[in-house]
């Protein structure tokens, strides 16, 4: 591939050398007295500083269009006008006082304070005085993990996440697999990848692993790839590759274009690296990245176009050889995100389901994220990222030749990384192998496959996101209902939907091998709440509510700030 592969060639390094101090003044003095005066000089600058300024502005409402980039401009000023009101004092302090309040209720229902007669009934702030003997600690953990039941110390139930109302979180590959791998990590607990001589087994099941998703995602030969801890690292790494490609041809201010559809990892990633994030709009009525809008957004400081097969939120697949067509015409890096595809999209043609373009075959796709933790049933913390070539591989690494503690070379964010890990998830795929993959994918897409008609069909207050192909189906209202009150309903019926911030606003399900035996109780209940949420006018539940308030302009900023306390409160330990 002529995209990734050959770093550009130098200039005589001359001609670019950073000149000394002395010839830097000695060159100022020059052109001063060549008759420049400084206020030219001001002017020059003035100029310089106008120019860049009205290129980006342009560069904007070239992305975005006129009436959205006035719509964004209204957005980021009214949202600045009510962060200066939230200054004074009186609003400062009502608002500090309803955040604590709704924060002291998130830690009452976060902060879990297991019922007295427990052997972890008493909390530990810290170490126990003396260790604590085998049998305790087991004992312990198995009380901890029936918390995961939601009842008392005394009463049995099965782990909430067994009863598959749950939208994806869950990938379970079945439990005899579940043993085999909890044996590949009792084996390999103690390895360390960073260490390949002391570990040869991992370093022989970690290039294994890569070599098996490289051959299912179609590479060509020259291909290559690393694992990571996950789909957002994955993407992190391909963000970073892709803008230490541009720097290498001299982009100093690399952009990268996605959808609003596509996975919050690449703001992360826009964000973690100082690369510039443009997000184009989807298609009304297919959902997938409008290409019109991207070629508009494309400028000469773009690196990276971003497909997803298919996304989080609405379970499509972007038209990823329009996308990946641009990309190479331009001779720019394309991203697959396949992190949710993972092991699913390789396998709908053997399934016998419907399939679109995806993979390496696809001329101009330059890297792509496979989640081995999703629905390749790998223990979480697994995820393998693909290069079209070595090369563009190197622009992932991270080496440091002169570090006082030696050489220190890694592939990825990680410096000692879990072997365990890599371990279990050789197994998981060995496991399954071809034929088991084809299998889970045909159960899986065919319960959603069900699930969809049955709301095409059946409910006509609903109506479905696009032609999904892959396990999500998303869905919003077709006018009559609160779709976020619909989904709150579900809930009450035992149900963790997702609620998507979407346009229409929309509510998700991903389904998972959990969800298949439970297919119909869904689409009954979906029918009931459908029903509850037309007739009763009820308070808003807590899907509505955060959602609603979302859509306000004051709404971000309280949400980002709930949002942060809500993590703050995951660490605080119950008295
Ligand atoms: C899950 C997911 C990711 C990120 O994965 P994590 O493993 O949660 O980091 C990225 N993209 C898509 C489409 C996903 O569904």
């Amino acid at each position: 591939m002529s995209t990734g592969a050959a770093i550009p060639k130098t200039r005589p390094s001359g001609s670019y050398a950073p000149a000394s101090l002395a010839q830097r003044s000695s060159l100022l003095a020059a052109v001063l007295s060549q008759g420049l005066s400084i206020n030219t000089l001001r002017h020059v600058v003035f100029v310089y500083f106008v120019h860049s300024h009205l290129l980006r502005a342009w560069r904007h409402v070239r992305a975005y269009g006129v009436t959205p980039s006035i719509y964004r401009l209204y957005l980021t000023l009214s949202r600045a006008v009510i962060a200066l009101m939230l200054r004074i004092p009186a609003l400062k302090r009502k608002v500090k006082t309803e955040l604590d309040a709704a924060q002291a209720g998130i830690e009452a229902k976060l902060v879990v304070r297991p019922p007295p007669g427990l052997r972890v009934s008493e909390t530990n702030h810290a170490l126990p005085q003396h260790g604590k003997d085998r049998d305790w600690v087991i004992g312990a953990l198995q009380e901890l993990q029936r918390l995961e039941t939601g009842k008392g110390a005394e009463e049995d139930g099965e782990q909430v996440w067994r009863s598959g109302r749950i939208s994806g979180a869950v990938y379970h590959g079945g439990d005899e697999m579940s043993e085999v791998i909890t044996q590949a990590i009792g084996r390999f607990i103690l390895t360390n990848p960073l260490h390949p001589d002391v570990f040869p087994g991992v370093r022989r099941m970690e290039s294994e692993v890569i070599s098996m998703v490289l051959r299912m995602y179609n590479a060509p030969p020259t291909a290559a790839g690393t694992t990571t801890s996950g789909g957002t690292e994955s993407i992190l790494m391909a963000c970073k590759a892709a803008r230490d490609w541009g720097n290498a041809r001299r982009i100093k201010r690399p952009e990268l274009i996605c959808s609003r559809s596509a996975h919050a990892a690449f703001h992360k990633a826009a964000d973690y690296f100082g690369v510039k994030l443009i997000e184009v709009e989807v298609d009304r009525v297919s959902r997938k990245i409008r290409l019109e809008q991207v070629r508009r957004a494309m400028n000469g400081n773009t690196v990276l176009l971003v497909g997803s097969a298919p996304s989080f939120g609405e379970g499509i697949i972007d038209d990823i050889p329009g996308l990946a067509a641009l990309a190479k015409r331009a001779g720019i890096l394309c991203h697959v995100d396949c992190c949710l595809g993972s092991f699913l999209v390789p396998f709908l043609e053997r399934a016998g389901q419907p399939s679109e373009p995806f993979d390496f075959r696809v001329d101009g796709v330059t890297s792509i994220s496979c989640d081995t933790h999703k629905y390749g049933f790998a223990p979480k913390g697994s995820s393998v990222i693909m290069y079209r070539s070595k090369e563009l591989r190197r622009f992932q690494y991270y080496v440091q030749p002169d570090w006082t503690g030696g050489v220190y070379a890694s592939p990825s964010i990680a410096g000692s990384r879990p072997g365990a890990l890599i371990a279990g998830t050789w197994a998981a795929l060995m496991t399954m192998g071809d034929d088991g993959y084809t299998q889970s994918c045909a159960g899986i897409v065919g319960a959603a496959r069900q699930i969809e008609s049955a709301i095409r069909n059946e409910i006509p207050q609903l109506m479905v996101l696009g032609k999904p192909l892959v396990s999500v189906v998303a869905f919003a209202s077709a006018g009559k209902v609160n779709i976020y009150e619909v989904g709150d309903h579900m809930s009450k019926k035992g149900w963790h939907l997702n609620g998507l911030a979407t346009e229409p606003p929309a509510i998700h399900i991903a389904c998972t091998r959990l969800t298949i035996p439970v297919v119909d109780d869904f689409i009954s209940d979906l029918k009931a709440s459908v029903k509850e949420a037309r007739t009763r006018a009820a308070q808003p539940g807590a899907m509505a509510q955060l959602y609603g308030l979302g859509q306000t302009s004051i709404g971000p900023g309280l949400v980002g700030e709930m949002a942060a306390r809500y993590i703050d409160a995951l660490t605080t330990v119950a008295d």
